[in-house]
């Protein structure tokens, strides 16, 4: 079967690659001819979820599912949530964004946070929602190499290391996408 994974992000369609069965031919926007940026204007993680699934599904026709991922800061009331992306400003600058997070935390001993990713799935012509949460806090200091965004000021709950110093598998297993992601696909084989 043929499914749409509303993203051009590649770090992220190797993670979820990783996890599907064999059977589901993943195809990326760029796979669909889908070239446009598509508007993420909802102030909730399910809603941009559910603009980004729906606008392939409408435009392209396509089965097609779409994450949208925010970092949730207990200390920050749940900044910078839904826009984790933009938290630093409109070049979505990763680097930045982590400057500035460790700049907002530097004087505080409360470093919790989670990861909540939430999946939008249409499948022929009915949509499901899918959610992973990660527990775990932030570092002070940026540490590792691996993965992208946020991930080398992220400690996840039960390990003295951050995402960023861990492999794609273990990733796959701990991480808010990755618990998503194994939701989507008993969905998907059941
Ligand atoms: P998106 O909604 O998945 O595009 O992600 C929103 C923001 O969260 C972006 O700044 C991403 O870099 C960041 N982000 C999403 N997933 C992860 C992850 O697995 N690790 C670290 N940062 C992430």
């Amino acid at each position: 079967m043929k499914l749409v994974f509303a993203s051009n992000n590649k770090n992220k369609i190797q993670e979820i690659k990783h996890q599907l069965p064999k059977d589901i031919e993943l195809l990326s926007l760029e796979d669909i001819g889908c070239f446009e940026e598509i508007p993420e204007t909802a102030d909730t993680i399910e809603g941009n979820a559910i603009i980004k699934a729906n606008y392939v599904t409408e435009k392209y026709g396509f089965n097609c599912f779409a994450d949208d991922t925010g970092l949730e800061v207990t200390a920050l009331n749940g900044e910078p949530g839904v826009y984790s992306a933009r938290y630093a400003g409109e070049q979505k600058s990763t680097e930045d964004n982590m400057k500035k997070l460790l700049k907002a935390l530097k004087d505080s001993s409360n470093r919790e946070a989670r990861f909540k990713t939430v999946i939008a799935l249409n499948l022929k012509g009915e949509q499901h929602l899918f959610t992973g949460i990660v527990n775990g806090t932030i570092t002070t200091q940026k540490a590792g190499n691996e993965g992208f965004g946020y991930d080398p000021v992220f400690k996840p709950e039960g390990l003295d290391l951050t995402f960023a110093q861990i492999s794609l598998t273990q990733k796959a297993e701990l991480s808010h996408r990755g618990r998503a992601v194994s939701k989507l696909i008993d969905f998907l084989k059941s």
